[in-house]
């Protein structure tokens, strides 16, 4: 099929998503394609109307849950939206990038300009469009200390045209956002003020610290599995009362080093995570009466399990 000049090839049949997400688990989509622009997404999209399918986004894929049994209809990888712009007005510094720009790449722009956002954003894996999608930030008492916090505007992609969203008009909440689905977040805008934080360098470095220091970061894992009550309390403590620190169903284990990250030991299946996950909740509701919600997102054939 031909969009503008270009040719686009027909979505990969029956393609392994293990490579394409954190915890390198799950099964294959029953359609693949990686668009690199809209025109291509638009015709993604037009294809899997005619056919009737359903279609999943999968960004960084750091975030997500792919079941043993796939992905039913079309998966839409957004890795090949690179493209990103960033430029200086009215004292902010501008960034607008594709959905598939990494957050690391925007953490070294910030970086570069010694601002604030660079402190969340370091070591925080994933792309830009899962971070929207996931309000993706830490829990320190730091400003900005999530994507709600930089986030000027979005451009979603609905079936066939591009919607602009206001930060305003999006709903964030903890590790996550609505009021702009359903659709693909296309395009990100963020800003922040030229104010150069003059020990920038020395505070990231403590925070990468910090991270390798208490996360298992050679792991395989999807980072939190469970959100933080509302109540207060920290799931990885909850979970680390109940004594399941090093907990293993089949090939996936609670790691011993935080409690909230579940590890794959080398061949877990997503439904050794699966029990897992469902174990360590039945554990903490009956200890403390707390039911502990995943922040992980299932993706796939969930319905039998
Ligand atoms: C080691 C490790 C540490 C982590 N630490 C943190 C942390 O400190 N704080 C934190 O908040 N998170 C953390 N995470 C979780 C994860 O990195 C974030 O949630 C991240 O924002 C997910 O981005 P992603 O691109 O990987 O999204 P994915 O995992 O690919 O997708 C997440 C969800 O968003 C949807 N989606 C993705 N992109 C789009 C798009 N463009 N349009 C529409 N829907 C889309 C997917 O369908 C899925 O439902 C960690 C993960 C790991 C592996």
């Amino acid at each position: 099929m031909k969009t503008g000049n270009s040719q686009v090839r027909e979505p990969y049949c029956s393609y392994s998503l293990s490579g394409l997400n954190s915890w390198k688990v799950g099964g294959k989509a029953d359609f693949f394609c990686q668009p690199e622009n809209k025109e291509e997404i638009f015709y993604y999209l037009q294809w899997a109307r005619k056919q009737n399918r359903l279609v999943t986004f999968l960004g960084g894929g750091t975030n997500v849950l792919i079941s043993d049994k796939g992905i039913e209809g079309l998966v839409i990888g957004l890795q090949k939206l690179k493209t990103f712009r960033e430029w200086e007005e009215a004292d902010r510094l501008h960034i607008n990038a594709l959905a598939g720009v990494s957050k690391s790449q925007i953490m070294q722009i910030f970086l570069k300009h010694k601002l604030a956002p660079a402190l969340f954003l370091c070591g925080l894996p994933g792309d830009v469009g899962g971070g929207v999608v996931m309000n993706a930030g830490v829990g320190q008492d730091i400003f900005p200390k999530e994507f709600k916090d930089i986030v000027d505007w979005i451009r979603v992609i609905k079936e066939d045209k591009i919607v602009l969203i206001k930060k305003e008009e999006i709903k964030w909440e903890y590790r996550l956002s609505k009021g702009w689905g359903p659709g693909l977040i296309y395009e990100v805008g963020m800003s922040w003020p030229v104010e150069p934080l003059p020990d920038v360098q020395e505070r990231l470095k403590n925070m990468a610290l910090k991270r390798t220091q208490s996360q298992p970061l050679q792991s395989a894992s999807c980072g939190s599995v469970f959100k933080n009550p509302l109540t207060g309390e920290k799931s990885g403590a909850l979970i680390e009362q109940c004594g399941l620190k090093g907990y293993q169903i089949g090939q996936a284990c609670i790691s011993k080093k935080h409690a909230n990250f579940i590890v794959n030991m080398g061949g877990a299946t997503a439904i050794d995570i699966h029990q897992l996950i469902q174990y360590t909740r039945k554990t903490v509701q009956e200890k403390y009466n707390i039911l502990l919600e995943p922040e992980v997102k299932y993706l796939g054939r969930w319905d039998d399990n």
